[in-house]
């Protein structure tokens, strides 16, 4: 492909390589799809942001050591002749067919071309977050978010933490909050619990889980019960919250509140692969394949169902990039029973109506412009909300508040446009669409 030239009649140069398969995105599914196709013979990529392979779930820092299963899957990556790693490397735009356009923290070629025969998306997922009022004062994060930051470093030894939202993650956050030395005051789970109930009791199905369930379990978990606002001027001190029909303040240093996960489709819904109108996941058959030919999706970007099914769908996808479609079929029974437990967390975390009323209105939707609820709620869509607002323009570029405008408002999907994440000029002028 040729590169755009600049005014100055300089082009940047476009480093090309080219692989059998090309995989975006090193959690679980895409490590798990690396080793099935680098060892059914094909020249693997694998791309991911981050500065080391794992994803959300597997994240190094400071007094974090990783399960066996993690370090395990990075030293078979590490050590595979046929697996090329990017770290710290984002997807920007597909300029041509079978090439996406890359670029680099790390390496001296910034921005590269990866020519792919088949492209396998492992983009995971993200936290749901929906506002209410205190929801952007300092102290208040995601509870997947709470994750992230502690495993980073970030101290929380001594600090009084209120956890809430939905999902099984919300446990997960507590455990990791407390093993480094924090008071976790409260988990608020706004699912009742009837629906956990039969849950609890379906768990036997899949006895890891439920072993992980007993592992987690929290004497400061309240079911039926959700945030109504965070209080505090400069920095977070209180948090409202709702319990069996009454309101209770809690202080605290720490509010983590998220409301479960949503599919990360956005490069998917670039490329054209279609998606399911409901969940925005990446629609796929049995063999993990999208509707597009020579593209594939493993994991969380195809529907939220925990990193079992993710290692599992990466493997599949893997196996099935490379053309050993009886291995990947193999797999078909113990997919299903991951599916059926993902089906189980969908219907007993699905969220009350009433959090769709937390905001009200003058609590900001848009965080990153600082647009509030009032401004934008009458606008059909995230495109018009944008034109008219600014709301989406900002560093999350719309990934919090558009998602959040979908389930509040019902907004229609829109379908982004390259540059996917902020890039460099010299990388945006060897994209021939020009970023546009
Ligand atoms: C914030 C957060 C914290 C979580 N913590 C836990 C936990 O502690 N325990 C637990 O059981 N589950 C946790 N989960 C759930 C977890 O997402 C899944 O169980 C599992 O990690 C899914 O695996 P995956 O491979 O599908 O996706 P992920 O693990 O999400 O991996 C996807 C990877 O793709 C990368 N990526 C996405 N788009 C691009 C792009 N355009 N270019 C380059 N790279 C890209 C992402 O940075 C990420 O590293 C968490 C989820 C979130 C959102």
């Amino acid at each position: 492909m040729s590169a755009r030239h600049t005014g100055t009649g300089q082009a940047p140069a476009a480093c090309q390589r080219r692989y059998d398969v090309l995989i975006v995105g090193a959690g679980p599914a895409g490590m798990a799809a690396a080793r099935a196709a680098a060892g059914s013979g094909c020249s693997v990529a694998l791309i991911d942001d981050n500065p080391a392979p794992g994803g959300q779930i597997w994240r190094d820092g400071p007094g974090e050591r990783l399960p066996a299963q993690a370090r395990s899957l990075r030293h078979a990556i590490a050590a595979h002749g046929r697996i090329a790693l990017y770290a710290s490397t984002r997807v920007i735009a597909a300029p041509a067919p079978h090439t996406l356009l890359v670029e680099s923290d790390e390496s001296d070629e910034s921005a590269m071309h990866l020519q792919f025969r088949n492209l396998i998306l492992c983009t995971g997922a993200r936290e749901l977050l929906l506002p209410f009022p205190g929801w952007t004062l300092p102290g208040v994060s995601g509870a997947g978010g709470l994750q992230a930051l502690v495993k980073a470093g970030t101290p929380v030894r001594g600090e009084r933490i209120v956890i809430a939202g939905s999902g099984p993650l919300l446990l997960a956050a507590a455990a990791t909050a407390r093993r480094h030395g924090a008071h976790v005051a409260r988990i608020a789970e706004q699912a009742p619990l009837s629906r956990l109930t039969r849950f609890a009791g379906a768990l036997w199905r899949w006895p890891s889980k439920a072993a992980q369930a007993v592992a987690l379990l929290d004497g400061h978990y309240r079911a039926g019960s959700h945030v109504v606002e965070a209080l505090g001027d400069e920095r977070l001190r209180a948090v409202r919250i709702s319990q069996g029909g009454r309101t209770v303040a809690l202080a605290c240093d720490r509010l983590a509140c998220g409301f479960g996960l949503v599919p990360n489709s956005g490069l998917a819904a670039l490329l054209g692969c279609p998606l399911d109108p409901e969940s925005d996941a990446i629609a796929v058959d049995a063999l993990q394949r999208t509707g597009l030919p020579h593209v594939y999706a493993a994991g969380e970007c195809t529907g939220i169902g925990g990193s079992e099914l993710a290692l599992l769908e990466g493997r599949i996808a893997g196996y099935a990039a490379a053309g050993a479609d009886d291995r990947a079929g193999a797999l078909a029974a113990t997919r299903a029973r991951w599916h059926a437990f993902a089906e189980q967390v969908r219907t007993t975390f699905a969220l009350d109506p009433a959090l769709k009323t937390l905001a009200r209105a003058d609590t900001p939707l848009c965080r990153c412009e600082d647009v509030p609820l009032s401004a934008i709620q009458a606008y059909p869509d995230a495109w018009m909300a944008r034109m008219q607002s600014r709301c989406g323009m900002g560093a999350c570029q719309g990934r919090v508040c558009a998602t959040a405008g979908r389930v509040l408002f019902g907004w229609t999907r829109s379908t982004p446009r390259p540059p996917l994440s902020p890039a460099r000029i010299g990388t945006l002028m060897l994209d021939e669409n020009g970023g546009s």
